[in-house]
């Protein structure tokens, strides 16, 4: 099976070679957009499997291309990231989803995606920090999502700025957990308070008896070490129902909501309305 990594580059290189003609102009229109700010944010659910309440949302980047329309992060991130831009995209994202959960009716937590490259920059606590005062967000309110990636290089040096960064009251998530290479060294080595478990993992839990005790084993181990564990990619009732009879978790997946812009959440902008 491929690996989210994997499946992010052949995505980008398949792009890449129909439009490679085009890399100039798309990287000058990428430089452009982080000037003028061209991106926006849509939110998915993230709800109680058992009782199906509301439990959060997830950021999920949208680039508006003038001309091109909307871009999918698995194209633009990568070339943020690529051109050095990243941390400034990164900190304009995390500023709009400050911004908007704040002044949502339901004080609902808001997990927003980091790249590695983001959590490299030396002023990267300080500059979470400043966005939190500027929107008044509450910390307790943010969860951060970072991937495995995040620790191939300066193991320590990660460690410590997570610790930074939970003292403020904000979480962590390790995002698509079990594509990684130390999925179990991890859950001993870093900090963090949510397994999302990736939706590889989900695919064919409700045929497949040996993919279902997989997800069992994720879900108490993580439990017995006191993590939210969420199931990310949950598409189908009997996927859902497998879910259910292993129990006690979070679920997000296009059957309960796919992403969609914050103005259509009715339900975070009229107060006693409830999802
Ligand atoms: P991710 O963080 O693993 O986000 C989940 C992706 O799975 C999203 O794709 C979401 O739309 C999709 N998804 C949700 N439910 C289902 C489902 O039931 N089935 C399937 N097949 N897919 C589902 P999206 O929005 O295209 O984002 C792709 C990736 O781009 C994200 O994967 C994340 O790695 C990255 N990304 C998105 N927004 C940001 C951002 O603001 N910053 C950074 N650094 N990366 C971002
Ligand atoms: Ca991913
Ligand atoms: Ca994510
Ligand atoms: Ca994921």
């Amino acid at each position: 099976a491929k690996t989210a990594t994997t499946e992010k580059i052949c995505l980008f290189e398949e792009f890449m070679q129909v439009e490679f003609d085009d890399r100039k102009a798309l990287e000058n229109d990428l430089r452009l957009a982080v000037e003028r700010g061209e991106f926006e944010l849509l939110y998915q659910a993230q709800v109680d499997v058992m009782s199906l309440d509301l439990r959060g949302l997830e950021a999920l980047a949208r680039w508006n291309h003038p001309t091109r329309g909307q871009i999918t992060p698995n194209i633009f991130i990568p070339l943020a990231e690529e051109m050095g831009l990243i941390t400034e995209l990164g900190q304009q994202i995390l500023t709009i989803a400050c911004t908007e959960a704040a002044s949502w009716k339901r004080p609902l937590k808001i997990a927003v995606n980091l790249s590695p490259l983001q959590l490299q920059a030396p002023d990267f606590v300080q500059s979470v920090v400043s966005v939190l005062d500027k929107t008044g967000l509450p910390p307790t309110r943010l969860e951060l999502e970072v991937t495995e990636t995040v620790l191939l290089d300066d193991r320590d040096g990660v460690v410590e700025i997570l610790n930074e960064l939970r003292a403020l009251g904000l979480t962590i998530a390790m995002d698509d957990f079990g594509t990684g290479y130390s999925s179990l060294a991890i859950l001993r080595d870093i900090p963090f308070d949510t397994i999302k478990l990736d939706k590889s993992f989900v695919r064919d839990i409700a045929e497949n008896p040996k993919a279902a005790s997989l997800v069992k084993l994720v879900v108490d181990v993580g439990t017995s070490l006191s993590k939210t564990v969420i199931i990310e990619g949950v598409e189908t009732k009997a996927q859902h129902e497998s879910i259910r009879a292993i129990g006690g978790l979070l679920s997000q997946g296009f059957l309960f909501a796919r992403p969609v812009k914050a103005a259509k959440l009715n339900f975070l902008h009229e107060a006693d309305h409830h999802f």
